[in-house]
């Protein structure tokens, strides 16, 4: 029950409506027995330093952070996690003793989690986009022993400034989506990331059977890549049922979703654990 002892933890983005973060937290929070709710808050990028200050004053636990703001946030906290500064992406935030915002990235662990049972050592791989969760999944794949990471990016601007959160790595390379060595790329990589939100269920998005840079991008892939879509809602996406049809293996974003969840609560509640099954039994009836 809701009393005036109640606290809370938010999620910040924009869109949020299509989030199951709320779901599957609440649902945890309830299993641990604490008297905290978790809630979605939609935030323009006009008002996001706002919020974000604002909510340290009042009875907030923690925050997570969502798309299109992992960069932005990591600016407005006060201290940082070694990875999170590396990434410069932030995903949670939680008040430190000084009650100022100490920010971490728990979708590193989250990506690798469907993962970490299949052997990618020395393989290679594509992501395709490169904001805030493309950095977390370079690093995871850089984690996996990847030898080579080409990211895919239709804005160069945005890839060089990725490009420098991994200078020292050469395995990672960026090209821009026109590149004419694309089709051979997709023919010969072993593991596709797509962490554009091309696809993506939203409120005003009637257009969500779209495929990343479109259908013609995907016309050398072949069946023994695998296809990593970040998306979980819908799940599959429009790309993961392209590719399944292609007779790929594929992987949609649900135990990302939980995996990074469960380890965002851990860092909000010091060490609490949650087992898994309680966020995926939680999420059953919405995916
Ligand atoms: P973000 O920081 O806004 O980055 C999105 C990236 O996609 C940017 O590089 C952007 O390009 C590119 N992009 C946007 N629209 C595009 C389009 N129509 N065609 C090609 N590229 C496009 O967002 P994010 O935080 O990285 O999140 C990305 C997606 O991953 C979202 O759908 C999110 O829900 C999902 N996600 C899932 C999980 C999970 O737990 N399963 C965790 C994290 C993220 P520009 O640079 O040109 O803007």
């Amino acid at each position: 029950m809701i009393t005036s002892q109640t606290s809370f933890i938010a999620l910040i983005g924009n869109p949020v409506t299509h989030s199951l973060s709320p779901i599957m937290q609440n649902a945890a929070l309830e299993y641990l027995g604490l008297d905290i709710i978790y809630i979605a808050i939609p935030c323009r990028d006009e008002d996001l330093r706002l919020v974000i200050k604002s909510l340290k004053k009042i009875n907030c636990k923690g925050l997570n952070i969502t798309i299109p703001y992992k960069q932005k946030v990591f600016n407005l906290c006060d201290e940082v996690t070694p990875v999170a500064k590396k990434l410069t992406a932030i995903n949670t935030l939680k008040l430190n003793s000084d009650q100022e915002w100490s920010g971490t990235n728990t979708d590193v662990e989250g990506f690798i989690y469907p993962l970490k049972t299949l052997n990618l050592s020395r393989k290679e791989a594509i992501v395709l986009g490169c904001g805030g969760a493309a950095r977390s999944v370079i690093q995871g794949l850089i984690n996996l022993n990847f030898s080579k990471v080409t990211i895919i990016s239709r804005n160069k601007k945005s890839l060089n400034e990725l490009m420098k959160n991994f200078a020292n790595q050469s395995e990672v390379k960026g090209l821009l989506n026109s590149d004419d060595q694309i089709n051979n790329l997709i023919e010969e990589t072993d593991l596709i990331v797509n962490t554009t939100p091309v696809g993506m269920k939203t409120e005003s998005n009637s257009e969500n059977n779209l495929l990343p840079y479109g259908e013609n991008f995907w016309k050398s892939l072949n069946s023994k890549t695998i296809v990593y879509d970040l998306i979980y809602n819908p799940a599959p996406t429009a790309l993961l049922k392209y590719c399944d049809k292609k007779g790929c293996r594929t992987i949609d974003g649900k135990q990302m979703l939980i995996a990074q969840g469960l380890k965002s609560l851990s860092f909000w509640t010091n060490g609490l654990e949650v087992p898994f099954e309680i966020m995926a039994n939680a999420l059953k009836k919405y995916i």
